[in-house]
């Protein structure tokens, strides 16, 4: 199972990789929405946790081609900003978000999330 990681601030990014490696999954770690749209685009990914404020492509960019993709439409995706205003958080479930989280947010927390996500969503992953 493996999830696609895009934070354009490089101590989230490797706090991101941290986080969601100890809770089992292999992790790819990306910049930006155009570097892991590049990435995506050739070696998919199962679930996303996708930033929303980054240069080159933002989350909500990225989550529109994922959404627009034949072969990734499908994939669970998980945004976080550090924005906590509703209207973000509007616009990134009507973009297609399955789940949102604020920073700063709870290693636990998101773990959990991640395991909600693989079991509501793909129909598997370990049962509560
Ligand atoms: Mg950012």
């Amino acid at each position: 199972m493996k999830v696609l990681v895009v934070d354009d601030d490089e101590i989230f990014r490797a706090l991101l990789r941290e986080i969601i490696s100890e809770a089992g999954y292999e992790v790819s770690a990306h910049a930006n929405g155009q570097l892991a749209w590049e990435y995506l685009s050739v070696e998919g990914a199962d679930m996303a946790v996708l930033d929303v404020n980054m240069p080159e492509l933002d989350g909500l960019s990225l989550l529109r081609k994922i959404r627009t993709s034949e072969r990734l439409r499908g994939m669970p995706v998980l945004l976080l900003t550090i924005k906590a205003f509703v209207e973000d958080q509007v616009a990134g479930y009507e973009t297609g978000a399955d789940d949102y989280l604020t920073k700063p947010f709870s290693a636990e927390v998101l773990a959990a999330r991640l395991k909600t996500l693989e079991r509501r969503i793909l129909g598997r992953g370990t049962a509560p």
